[in-house]
C-alpha cells in the first residue's frame, strides 16, 4: 500500500478532517464523498488527483477508477442503474479507497456488487481493504458507538443506515465487525442461504455459515422460512438449535427478519448468548 496507509489511518485521517469544519458549514452526515475525492490529493499533497466523477450505464462494474495516460489525473466511475443513494456512495468511498491505498499498484480498477462486501479480515486482499477504507469513512466508530443506544435491532440498525446514508447491509456489517454481541447476519433466497456474515465473538463460538462452500437451507423452523412473516425488526425467541443443531438444547437465540423486496430476499439476524458455544461435536 502506498504511503504506508491502512485502510484505517486513511479513513480516520478524512474523517478527522471532517470533524474539524463546524457544523455550520457542513451536514456531518452522510459523508460527501465526491467532495471528499476531488480534496484527497490535496490533503495528502499528491500530484495526480482525482479530477472526474461520474455515473455511467457500466454493465457487470459497480465501480471503477482509471488514470489518464500520463497518470496525472484519475477518473472514478458509478454505475448509474444503481438506483440505491446507499450503494452508490459506498461504491464511490470503495474506489476512493482504491485510490488512497493502492493506485501505485494497478492501473485500473473494475469492482463488482460483491467486492463492495467483502470485508473479509484477509488484510492483502485490495477489495477487502477498499471495503474496510469505504465503512470507516462512511460510518466512523466513535459516531457509530454514540448510535447503539439501545440493544441492536433492525430498527436502530435502520436508524444508523439512514444517518451515514448506506445500505441496511453496510450498516449491519459494520455493527458486526466491532461489536461484542454474538450475532450472525445470514441474507437467504428462495430458502436457501445467499450469503452470511458473523461477529468475531460469533466466529470464535462456531457460529457461521460456509456460503460458499455449498449450499444451505434455511432451517424449517426458523422465522427466515416463515412465508407469514414479512418483518420482525425486533426479533423473537427460540431455541438456539434451530439454526446451531450442537448448541446447549436449553440455549435460546434472538432471530430478526426483514424481507427486502427491492433485491428479492430475506435479511436475518441472529443474536446468540454471549458465552454460547456451537461447535460440532469434532472440535472438543
Ligand atoms: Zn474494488
Amino acid at each position: 500500500m502506498s504511503d504506508n496507509q491502512t485502510p484505517q489511518k486513511a479513513a480516520n485521517r478524512l474523517s478527522k478532517i471532517l470533524d474539524a469544519i463546524p457544523a455550520e458549514f457542513q451536514k456531518r452526515f452522510p459523508v460527501d464523498v465526491p467532495l471528499m475525492a476531488m480534496e484527497t490529493a490535496n490533503i495528502f499533497k499528491w500530484s495526480d488527483p482525482i479530477t472526474e466523477i461520474e455515473g455511467v450505464a457500466i454493465k457487470k462494474f459497480d465501480g471503477m477508477l482509471f488514470p489518464n495516460e500520463s497518470k496525472t489525473a484519475w477518473k472514478l466511475l458509478y454505475n448509474s442503474k444503481v438506483t440505491s443513494e446507499g450503494r452508490t456512495r459506498f461504491t464511490q468511498a470503495h474506489e476512493l479507497g482504491h485510490y488512497i491505498l493502492h493506485r501505485t499498484m494497478q492501473n485500473e480498477f473494475m469492482c463488482t456488487e460483491e467486492d463492495m462486501r467483502n470485508w473479509s479480515a484477509d488484510s492483502n486482499n485490495i477489495e477487502a481493504q477498499a471495503d474496510l477504507f469505504a465503512s470507516h469513512l462512511l460510518m466512523p466508530l466513535n459516531d457509530y458507538r454514540k448510535q447503539l443506544n439501545a440493544e441492536v435491532d433492525f430498527d436502530l440498525l435502520g436508524h444508523c443506515a439512514d444517518r451515514y446514508g448506506v445500505s441496511l447491509t453496510a450498516a449491519t456489517l459494520r455493527w458486526l465487525e466491532h461489536t461484542d454481541d454474538s450475532a450472525v447476519l445470514v441474507v437467504s433466497k428462495d430458502g436457501y442461504m445467499d450469503w452470511a456474515w458473523s461477529s468475531n465473538r460469533a466466529f470464535n463460538a462456531g457460529a457461521f455459515f460456509k456460503t460458499s462452500q455449498s449450499a444451505i437451507e434455511i432451517p424449517s423452523a426458523s422465522l427466515a422460512a416463515n412465508a407469514t412473516v414479512t418483518h420482525d425488526r425486533h426479533g423473537v425467541e427460540m431455541a438456539a438449535q434451530v439454526w446451531f443443531p450442537h448448541a446447549d438444547k436449553n440455549s435460546i437465540l434472538k432471530e430478526m427478519k426483514i424481507v427486502s423486496e427491492q433485491y428479492d430476499c430475506v435479511f436475518t439476524i441472529l443474536k446468540l448468548p454471549r458465552s454460547e458455544k456451537v461447535w460440532g461435536p469434532w472440535k472438543y
